[in-house]
């Protein structure tokens, strides 16, 4: 072989091997996606709720069957979780006409916190589609959204549009269906749901921004201090 064809093969064998993966990367990726220890940590991170629920500082509220605590990242002035105490469920869309006296309960709770601490304020009552965390959880929370915890569009749209299940809807679709299958948004729609454009809910602004959106719920929250 000349001089010259060997150094072209080096060469070509040289951009073959930047593009291939080196064992190191296979390894990293390895440990990313499928280590037990990566496992572990996000189960543990997921049932964050039911070792908060264990904790008599965190508890606002309860009865025999559920415990009402604060949220500990509130995407809104007041924003509290209604938990059953025993873990049967992680979603809502695991729920069926069995579950409807719970639900009524977790409504009860909720409305009776409400009356009681915030007689003023406006709230959200309901699930979202898609929970982030384990231990089935009611959001309660105040729909002024000014909080420095509310910080991404998926934050935002996770309340703010059909990824929020409204409880009285819910209840309603349980008693006619006993299911909510037909009902539930599917894993394609919450994607598009999480997605869709900022739109404020107290007017018709739509927001280009996060921290657009953020300084006009400011305003509006700041004006109807002011009523
Ligand atoms: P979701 O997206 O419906 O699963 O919402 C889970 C909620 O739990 C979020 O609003 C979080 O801010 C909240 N959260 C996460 N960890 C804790 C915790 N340890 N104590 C109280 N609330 C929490
Ligand atoms: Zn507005």
């Amino acid at each position: 072989m000349s001089a010259n064809a060997f150094k072209r093969l080096m060469e070509a064998s040289k951009k073959i091997g930047d593009n291939s993966p080196s064992p190191k990367r296979i390894k990293n990726n390895w440990a990313k996606e499928g280590s037990s220890k990566d496992i572990t940590k996000k189960h543990y991170w997921k049932s964050g709720l039911s070792q908060a629920i264990m904790d008599v500082e965190n508890i606002v509220a309860s009865s025999d069957t559920v415990v009402i605590i604060k949220d500990k990242y509130p995407k809104a002035k007041f924003h509290y979780l209604v938990i059953p105490k025993v873990e049967q469920l992680n979603s809502a869309r695991e729920l069926t006409r069995s579950h409807i006296n719970l639900l009524k309960e977790m409504q009860e709770k909720a409305k009776g916190l409400v009356k009681d601490r915030h007689p003023e304020t406006k709230f959200k009552i309901g699930f979202h589609a898609k929970p982030s965390m384990d231990h089935l959880h009611l959001h309660v929370v105040s729909t002024d959204f000014v909080s420095t915890c509310l910080k991404t569009k998926k934050h935002w749209n996770s309340f703010n549009t059909e990824h929020f299940l409204d409880l009285p809807e819910l209840i309603s679709k349980l008693e006619e269906n006993g299911n909510l299958v037909c009902y539930y948004p599917t894993d394609k729609d919450i994607e598009l749901y999480l997605k869709k454009a900022l739109k404020c809910n107290q007017c018709s602004l739509e927001a280009k921004t996060m921290p657009n959106l953020k300084q006009h719920l400011n305003a509006h929250a700041q004006s109807s201090s002011k009523m």
